[in-house]
Parts: structure tokens; sequence; C-alpha cells
């Protein structure tokens, strides 16, 4: 990871850093190896973590405690803001999830959630002045994303994010003193899964294993993807690197041709953050419409 960090430089002298935070494995090896990299490299770089609750009983409440101990134990000094779906949304998960099932409509919880979960993070990361926001996505997240847009047919979306970072067109548009989007980045993009248990394992770290309740009910085409590679890698171990090489190359090769459009975006009319170049309002503000809040 730290080798990932300083290849792509994804931290760099003056960064304060905001940490997308849950308890579970990717989080923790990511929390723990950006703020050993910190205090190695950049001491005086700020830090601070944010765990959202999403609103599912019984789901998020001993993710939060875990942390807190897992802090201390390992003596990781930052601040932990905690955060809710409901204090920033004003509905729980749980709550839209009734709503979704109640009148049938065709929505995935995890596509909510993830939703709600990106603004929040953008958001509280630009209030607590951050300059990069570090997301615990690893490498067979990546690659399933990659495996994901080329069963879509979208080179686009291929060719608008590295790897280890969100995309490098200035959604701030420029303007210094108002930021509208916190960098994205991603240190574990180079760590398979398999990696990131085995290191916990090693290092002792016991990361909350219970799922979220609705990752179960609801069978979701990116896990079909992760059954498909994982019994890929079980004959070919190199599979997911490979992969992962042929997205940096594709990413290239897209830039180098020149395929790309010149990526276009709106400013949200409702809450000012960067949306498509067709929307009026970001997906965010349409779900707050949805659910009538
Ligand atoms: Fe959200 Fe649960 Fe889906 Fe994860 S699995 S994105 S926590 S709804
Ligand atoms: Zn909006």
């Amino acid at each position: 990871m730290a080798r990932t960090i300083s290849k792509y430089r994804l931290i760099e002298e003056d960064d304060s850093i905001c940490l997308g935070i849950s308890a579970g494995k990717d989080s923790l090896v990511m929390l723990y190896g950006i703020y050993q990299y910190n205090l190695k490299h950049h001491q005086e770089n700020p830090i601070i973590g944010v765990i959202i609750d999403e609103g599912i009983e019984g789901y998020r409440l001993e993710a939060v405690q875990y942390v807190h101990r897992f802090m201390k134990k390992h003596q990781l000094r930052f601040n932990l803001i905690e955060t809710s779906f409901q204090e920033h949304f004003g509905k729980t998960l749980a709550e839209m999830v009734g709503i979704i099932e109640k009148n049938d409509l065709n929505m995935n919880p995890c596509t909510v959630c993830g939703t709600i979960k990106r603004h929040i993070l953008n958001k509280v990361a630009m209030q607590k002045g951050a300059t990069k926001l570090a997301i615990g996505h690893n490498m067979d997240d990546i690659i399933q994303t990659l495996i994901q847009n080329i069963i879509r047919n979208d080179l686009d979306k291929i060719g608008k994010n590295l790897p280890h970072k969100s995309s490098e067109l200035d959604l701030n548009n420029g303007k210094k003193k108002k930021r509208y989007f916190i960098p994205r980045i991603k240190p574990l993009s180079r760590l398979s899964e398999h990696e990131i248990i085995k290191y916990c394992q090693f290092k002792g770290f016991n990361p909350i294993k219970e799922l979220c309740p609705y990752s179960l009910n609801y069978p979701i085409f990116r896990r079909r993807i992760k059954n498909f590679l994982d019994t890929f890698e079980k004959n070919n171990h190199e599979v997911k690197y490979n992969l992962l090489n042929i997205h940096y190359r594709l990413y290239d090769l897209l830039k180098e041709q020149n395929r790309m459009e010149p990526q276009k975006f709106n400013y949200c009319e409702s809450c000012g953050q960067p949306t498509g170049s067709k929307r009026k309002i970001c997906h965010y503000c349409e779900l707050k419409r949805l659910f009538d809040v």
C-alpha cells in the first residue's frame, strides 16, 4: 500500500486526508496503512475519519464501537466523525427499503446506499477542509467494475477513472476558493481481497464479519462477476493482476488516441455538487425527491 501511495503520489505534503471508514477488513487495513504512512512521511498532514450509519437495524452500531476500540488499541490518533443517513438525508436506509418494497420500485438498496454515502463523504470532507478522500476499494472491487463496464459496453467509464483514483478532471472547475468535489484516492487498488484477508490475520485485526442484510437479500450483478473472477483465479493466480494492468493500458490507450470526449458536467441546481452534463439535479437530490425528504 505504501508503494501504491508513493508511486501514484496519492498523498503529498500539505494534503489533508479524510478516510471513509467502516469496520470491514478493507477499511481497517486502509486506515492503519494511511496512518502509518502519514506518520513516516508527512507527520503534519491532518487526518480525519468518517463513519456513516446507514440506519440498518443492528448493523452499524457495533461497527462504530469496534472502530473506536481498534484506534485505541493501535494508537491511531485522529478525529473520527460519526454521522448518519438520518442526519444528512433525513431517512434511514431501512425506511427507504420499506418504501421501495411497499411501492414495488425497481431499485436496489445498494445503489441507493452508495449514492447517499458518496454524497455524504464528499460533503463532510469538504466541510472539514480535506484535500483527499481515501476509500477502501481493493483490487477485486476495481476489476469487478472494469468487467461490469466491459459487459455494459461502457468504454467512457473505463477511460474516466484510473484504478487508483477518481477522475483527473477538475470537477472544481478551476475555482480554487470553493471546492465541489474532493478527489478520491484508492490506496488498496493493488491489493487483492485475499492479500487483505491475509494481512488482517498477520496483524491480528479482527474486522467485523457481519454482512449487511441487504447484501444477502438482493442478488446483484457485481456478485455474479465476483464469483466468476474467483473461479477463474483458482486456476490462474495472475488473472486479477492482468485485469488490473489491462485497466491501466486501456486508460492510456483511450487517452492517447484521444477517443474520450472531454468529460462534461453540470452543477446540481439543488445542492451545488457536480453531476452529469445532461442532469439538472444530482442522483442524491433525485433520491431526496423520490423519498420525500
Ligand atoms: Fe449499503 Fe449494505 Fe449495499 Fe453495502 S451491502 S452498499 S451497506 S446496502
Ligand atoms: Zn444535488
